[in-house]
């Protein structure tokens, strides 16, 4: 899956929204989240986010973005 970072904080782009083919951006606190179980790892929102905030969850160090990303978007 992928997870949204740090650099999405208080960006206000939604490029990756608009490609997701499934629909699974939420809405968190300061930053939009990815839904973990919702994800199809296509991987056509990574590049369009200008913010670069966008990893994939086999990137080093993701476990505290894996645990944000499900936490909000469990909130939905
Ligand atoms: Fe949506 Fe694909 Fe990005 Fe997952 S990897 S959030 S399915 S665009």
């Amino acid at each position: 899956t992928y997870v949204v970072t740090e650099n999405c904080i208080a960006c206000k782009y939604t490029d990756c929204v608009e490609v997701c083919p499934v629909d699974c951006f939420y809405e968190g606190e300061n930053t939009l989240v990815i839904h973990p179980d919702e994800c199809i790892d296509c991987g056509v929102c990574e590049p369009e986010c200008p913010a670069d905030a966008i990893r994939p969850d086999t990137d080093p160090d993701m476990e505290k973005w894996v645990e944000f990303n499900r936490k909000y978007s469990e909130l939905w």
